[in-house]
């Protein structure tokens, strides 16, 4: 443990008892759980988890066997359970400090060690992902303008790698590498740091991108630090707390050095990670200060748009029927989900269209998707049947991560819909108004 005295969830077992016994039993977490409502098993859903961490801390049973580490990472941490929860118990608090205590106990395994060890330094991380993009042709084979899916040789690696899978063609060069570090405007009325995300500087340049035109056309001035990290939330939702640690204080070192007034992001969980990890990890480090600090400067862009500053609507048509699925970490977490409504609305010649369930996970979690491709994907095929049955021409959201598994899904469904994110309409709008 590095130097902290905190006795935070993540780190001890005495904080994370005194969290699991806040849960009653009631089960109201049941129907809002996706993985419950496909596998129907008390061990799918945050109460049957709970009484296994209650065994676990209690030695009741060996947190060594494997299938009861297969039961704790079989949550995609989508909070839908704690939306329900008339308790207010903090489950994904409790989860990832369930498996931070399975990783304090058997350790990292050694692949995801070496994936972590990378994102730690970025400048590695930044070489490999750009070694891949020039290779990605030996790995994937082209499927229209801007998909890949795996050649044959990887079916082997996992359920979901079979002859439908798709997935966004990796950028040759990066967002961040695209992109002056700072952008001036005249009068501006607001400086912000643009937290990028992984997915946006690799697979979503174009989102990124769509951002910064916005920002400008909105007169604010926009730093886009080019050694920032992870964001550190792949690794939590792995038990590596550690890690996460050391990203957080990298980034906010990052954030100290800009003049920003404030960080925007265009992923729910990037900010997510932010707002609200940062300053509980970083609880009792000499970063504690710091992170509270930027997390109360941490907007996703809708709300900057629309809260922080004065926004200037487009005046450009986009004649489209869009729909709105909701990232659970921008709403569940960040409780953003007017906001990018409020806005597509504000574009001229958008008609907006719910689902029948927004707000329901589209099944990605991060590498859920992979690691527990049959759940997964019945999770999956109901958001897009019901993205399907509004009859959009679009499906807008506010996270690159569900962008990719919405893209995946409607190719692997057949679905004439396409997935952008609400940046990309709000500067399509834009750009039509210069003409
Ligand atoms: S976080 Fe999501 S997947 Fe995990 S138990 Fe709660 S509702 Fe189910
Ligand atoms: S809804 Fe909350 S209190 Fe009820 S069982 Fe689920 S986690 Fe426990």
């Amino acid at each position: 443990m590095p130097a902290t005295a905190a006795k935070t969830v993540f780190d001890d077992v005495e904080t994370l008892k005194r969290e699991l016994i806040r849960c009653m039993k009631c089960g109201n977490c049941m129907s809002a759980c996706p993985i419950y409502n496909v596998e129907k098993k008390e061990s799918s859903v945050a109460r049957g988890k709970i009484a296994l961490g209650e065994a676990i801390l209690d030695d009741k049973i060996n947190i060594d066997d494997e299938i009861l580490v297969k039961l704790i990472f079989n949550c995609l941490v989508c909070k839908s359970c704690m939306m329900a929860c008339p308790s207010g118990v903090r489950f994904d608090r409790i989860i990832l400090g369930l498996r931070a205590a399975i990783a304090r106990k058997k350790g990292i395994p050694f692949v995801k060690k070496a994936l972590f060890g990378l994102l730690k330094n970025p400048e590695l991380f930044d070489k490999g992902m750009k070694a891949f993009a020039a290779m990605q042709g030996f790995f994937l084979t082209k499927e229209g303008e801007k998909a890949r899916a795996p050649r044959g040789f990887l079916r082997q690696f996992g359920k979901r790698f079979d002859k439908d899978f798709v997935l966004p063609e990796l950028s040759k060069e990066s967002f961040r590498d695209r992109v002056s570090e700072v952008i001036d405007v005249e009068n501006s009325q607001a400086t912000a740091v643009f937290f990028t995300g992984c997915s946006v500087n690799y697979f979503y340049p174009d989102v990124g991108e769509d951002l910064l035109f916005v920002l400008r056309k909105n007169k604010v001035k926009s730093i886009t630090p080019k050694q920032q990290n992870c964001c550190g939330m792949p690794v939590m939702v792995h038990g590596d707390i550690e890690t996460a640690r050391e990203l957080a204080k990298k980034n906010l070192d990052i954030f100290e050095k800009t003049a920003g007034q404030y960080i925007v992001t265009v992923c729910g969980s990037c900010g997510s990670a932010l707002k609200h990890e940062y300053p509980i990890i970083l609880e009792g480090t000499e970063y504690e200060e710091k992170a509270k600090k930027w997390a109360e400067r941490v907007y996703d862009i809708s709300t900057f748009l629309l809260k922080v500053i004065k926004f200037e609507p487009p005046k450009g048509k986009v004649e489209l029927k869009v729909t709105y699925h909701d990232s659970c970490h921008l709403k569940k977490s960040m409780k953003v989900f007017n906001e990018p409504r409020q806005l597509l609305k504000m574009i001229p010649g958008v008609t907006l269209v719910e689902m029948k369930k927004p707000d329901a996970c589209c099944g990605s979690g991060g590498s859920y998707h992979l690691t527990h491709a049959d759940t997964a994907l019945k999770i999956a095929k109901a958001k897009v049947e019901d993205i399907k049955a509004t009859g959009a021409d679009a499906v807008c959201t506010g996270c690159p991560a569900c962008m990719m598994e919405l893209f995946e899904g409607l190719h692997r469904w057949q679905g004439d819909c396409k997935v952008l994110h609400t940046v990309n309409l709000l500067a399509q709008a834009y750009k039509k108004e210069e003409g």
